[in-house]
């Protein structure tokens, strides 16, 4: 016989996903705002620009991948220069860590494509729906002639920017105006087309539907970020000492006389916030630092004759001992920021000397497998080596090939290989030796390469030379 049950315990089932209210900012206009757009249009000028920039006779900025070459302005980086690809990603890291720690999210709020083009959709959003108000109406309205032609445009002109945004990323990768001579022929090939739908679904995406949610979500530096803050890193803050009590008040009211501080829970920088948040909470993961609150909070401070800055950017420590502007610059050089720009300078420097004295040769050796060694006619003994040599310039060149490190040691006519601009040759090299000149085993010899007009140009490898 069983004894009696025992009662089951149930276990709530918890929603791994809460999908947050649909966000309407409301448009906005200030300093912060205009510094906004500033950057929306360099970032975009460049962007939407450098592809269809010639120099030297082809596309300035081109990442041939089917060729295997990078060219940017006047350097042709080949594979082998790999490590300026690791140096630009560690010195992209260094940067943001040194902004972050000093500027809090000034990248997220002022040059983040997501936020760019969040912005440019907002702006075509606002100018054919409406600000925040009549967009709210209009999505709560039933379906109607009025709002199918308005979501139309919308659509369409969102369409329209996502395929031409899809398609000039395209165009780094593909010369852009190959691309566009096949797209006016419908000739563009299967992974071009794919490629241009893919960004261009990713922009209509990001921008258009997921917007905040891929801030905070998706994306994992606004996860780690605050790792990088400490209470001298800007942010943008509410004055809590200064704004509570919060209340509503007439605009003759004397603040201090019906015991409220200076905010008058209009909640115009929640309306403005294109996260959703309300500031007045404290520093949120989701705040993205685009100051927007700061530019809506500072024109009801105008209408209400208070002074401005009661959202400003400022730090914990500011906030917390109410410092001046100078006091918050002066801590923007603690030892932390010094360290950071130290690496930082160190490593840019760096960079850019090596880029300006990169030789644009490079030659790579390699031993005829066949045999370590053979015995020629005349007795030598013969090393046979394949050079493949890159040249890694615009125009073409005629190198000279020598061989030495050893006494004696020769090639048995002179070498010459002439390679053409950006482009790679191969010689087979047949070095030769006196049988005895050294021991028996393996010794180091150099092959030199050297340009016949320019002989700045030129690069030594080392290999060696097998005695039986
Ligand atoms: S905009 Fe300024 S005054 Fe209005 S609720 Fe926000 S903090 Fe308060
Ligand atoms: S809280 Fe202010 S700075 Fe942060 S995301 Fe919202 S509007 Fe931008």
């Amino acid at each position: 016989m069983s004894g009696p049950r025992k009662p089951q315990r149930i276990i709530p089932i918890q929603p791994l996903f809460a999908s947050d209210p649909k966000v309407y900012p409301r448009s906005v206009s200030g300093l912060f705002q205009r510094w906004r757009w500033v950057f929306a249009w360099l970032t975009q000028i460049v962007f939407y620009g450098l592809c269809w920039l010639p120099w030297n006779g082809r596309q300035a900025v081109l990442f041939d991948l089917d060729a295997r070459r990078f060219y940017v302005f006047d350097f042709v980086l080949w594979p082998q220069d790999i490590i300026y690809l690791a140096v630009l990603l560690v010195l992209s890291a260094l940067a943001l860590f040194l902004f972050t720690t000093v500027a809090g999210r000034v990248w997220c709020g002022y040059t983040c494509p997501q936020t760019v083009y969040t912005e440019i959709f907002l702006w075509i959003e606002q100018r054919i729906e409406g600000d925040r108000p009549r967009r709210m109406k209009l999505d709560a309205a039933p379906w109607s002639a009025h709002k199918i032609g308005l979501k139309t445009a919308k659509h369409s002109t969102w369409l329209v920017l996502s395929l031409w945004t899809g398609f000039t990323f395209v165009g780094y990768f593909t010369p852009i105006r190959d691309l566009a001579a096949a797209t006016m022929t419908f000739s563009l090939s299967g992974w071009e087309t794919f490629w241009v739908l893919f960004y261009g679904a990713a922009t209509y995406g990001n921008a258009g539907f997921m917007r905040e949610q891929m801030c905070k979500y998706i994306c994992p530096y606004a996860q780690f970020q605050f790792v990088m803050f400490d209470p001298d890193t800007l942010i943008v803050a509410y004055d809590e000492a200064r704004g509570e009590p919060r209340g509503k008040r007439s605009k003759k009211a004397v603040p201090a006389e019906q015991g409220l501080g200076d905010c008058i829970d209009c909640s115009i920088c929640v309306q403005v916030c294109p996260t959703g948040i309300d500031i007045r909470d404290g520093l949120q993961l989701e705040c993205i630092g685009c100051a927007a609150c700061i530019d809506a909070c500072d024109q009801v401070m105008d209408q209400m004759d208070y002074p401005r800055g009661l959202i400003r950017y400022s730090t914990e420590n500011a906030l917390k001992n109410k410092s001046s502007r100078a006091t918050i610059i002066g801590r923007s050089l603690r030892p932390r920021v010094l360290i950071y720009s130290a690496v930082f300078l160190s490593m840019l420097v760096a960079t850019v000397w090596s880029l300006a004295l990169r030789v644009p040769l490079k030659l790579d050796i390699e031993r005829d497998r066949a045999a370590l060694a053979t015995e020629t006619t005349e007795g030598l003994i013969e090393n046979a080596f394949r050079l493949q040599v890159i040249n890694a310039s615009e125009q073409p060149r005629t190198f000279a090939i020598t061989v030495g490190g050893v006494a004696g040691i020769h090639l048995p006519q002179n070498l010459e290989l002439t390679v053409p601009a950006a482009a790679s040759g191969s010689v087979t090299a047949q070095v030769r030796l006196e049988p005895g000149a050294v021991r028996a085993g393996s010794h180091p010899i150099r092959f030199t390469v050297v340009d016949t007009v320019d002989p700045q140009v030129a690069v030594t490898e080392e290999t060696r030379f097998w005695m039986p």
